[in-house]
């Protein structure tokens, strides 16, 4: 016998499982919707033509593959906080801002999670229902606990406002709110702007602290002012917050693992000692972050030209989503005109939230070879225009 006899076999990843089953498929309609992951046109994984060029300066440098500090590459720290809150903010001139450079956005939110079971402890995290499964994985594994707030409204395919609002407010005060900065995951159902100034007001009355996960800046509108504007706006009024940031998706960085955790605070002493309680944390479990990825976002941001042509490309990828996402949509309209399909158009982002049950879901999957997660999620960023009939054709057949 082994003396590791007694392990269970874990289930798989309720998300990248359906990756794994998507390959696993021989038929040539297959399609997968699962993981968020950018895709071109003809479905194939995309590298910015900025990052290339990034890359072949970085070769020139040929600069060494030493270990970066703990906390991260001092030019991605820069660049990552002025992304963040804007390059002329005085949170920033003031050193009001603790930012270390993490393993993408799941190790900045775990950094973050260790950070509150350790300085924060007893305090409770309120995630929103439903989230990106993922967060109640890290804060459970932190130790931290976690409860629900409501969100999503199944009855109008959008955010449920009020329930929200009667749940951060009904949850003991000086408790963590997390927040998508934008593109809600999996529901791409934002607040809007007068929603978000309520939502930072309630936390301000309730001494709530905040933890945005800014996973899709740029990535949403195209824009990353516009996709920033809640924490800055939360910011501007002073609230102090936790957020985290991931490269993943707006510079198509995904395995590069790339993000930082910052804490906003209204103390520069107080940033100061925070910055080292997230270097000790970080220290214990993987020492310091990896460096080339770190170097693209420092060159990209750096330079100007180069800036802007990131800006395109984001443009670009938020642009062709946008379009197949009205594709679909006009394909359900005319297959389905009985059915309200405007929930499709008014999402955001990379994901839309069809509403389809897990039988329903197991249709789209086994009869149509559409690889989803079973919560009804689709990653439009996985859909092509030539394939969005195909795709509504599945929706509707497995509705019906
Ligand atoms: N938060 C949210 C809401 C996400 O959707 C994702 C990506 N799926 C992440 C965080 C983290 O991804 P990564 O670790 O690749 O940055």
């Amino acid at each position: 016998g082994s003396f590791m006899e007694g392990t269970e076999q874990a289930p798989p990843d309720p998300i990248l499982g359906v990756s794994d089953a998507f390959k696993a498929s021989t038929s040539p309609d297959k399609l997968n919707l699962g993981v968020g992951a950018y895709r071109t046109e003809e479905l194939q994984p995309y590298v910015l033509e900025v990052v290339k060029k990034a890359e072949a300066i970085m070769m020139e440098k040929a600069e060494n593959k030493e270990y970066l500090p703990i906390d991260g590459l001092p030019a991605f720290k820069k660049c990552t906080a002025e992304l963040l809150l804007g390059a002329d903010s005085s949170i920033i001139a003031e050193n009001k801002i603790a930012t270390l450079q993490s393993l993408s956005g799941t190790g900045s939110l775990r950094i973050g999670a260790a950070y509150i079971n350790a300085w924060l402890p007893g305090k409770t995290v309120y995630l929103s229902n439903p989230t990106w499964g993922n967060h109640k994985n890290i804060f459970a594994d932190a130790g931290v606990e976690w409860k629900m707030y409501r969100y999503f409204d199944p009855e109008t395919v959008g955010l449920d406002f009020a329930g929200m609002m009667e749940d951060i407010k009904g949850a003991p005060d000086g408790s963590i709110i997390v927040l998508h900065g934008c593109a809600h995951n999996p529901t791409g159902v934002d607040p809007t702007k007068e929603q978000w100034e309520e939502i930072a007001s309630l936390c301000q009355e309730k001494g709530h602290l905040p933890f945005f996960d800014v996973a899709y800046q740029g990535f949403a509108s195209g824009s990353l002012e516009e996709d920033a504007f809640a924490p800055r706006m939360f910011a501007e009024k002073g609230l102090e917050f936790l957020c985290s940031q991931s490269y993943s998706k707006n510079l198509g960085l995904y395995g590069e693992r790339v993000g930082a955790i910052n804490a906003v605070v209204n103390d520069a002493a107080v940033a100061t000692r925070v910055a080292s309680q997230m270097k000790r944390q970080a220290r214990a479990m993987y020492s310091n972050p990896p460096v080339h990825g770190a170097r693209i976002v420092s060159e990209v941001v750096g330079d100007e030209d180069m800036f802007n042509e990131w800006k395109a490309e984001m443009e670009m990828m938020s642009g062709r989503i946008k379009s197949v996402r009205g594709k679909l949509y006009d394909y359900l309209c005319e297959k389905m005109p009985e059915k309200d399909w405007s929930f499709v158009t008014r999402q955001i982002g990379m994901f839309s939230f069809t509403g389809l049950t897990p039988a329903q879901v197991e249709n789209m999957t086994n009869k149509w070879e559409v690889y989803m997660t079973k919560d009804g999620r689709i990653s439009l960023a996985g859909l092509s225009a030539a394939k969005a009939e195909y795709l509504a054709d599945a929706i509707v057949d497995s509705i019906k």
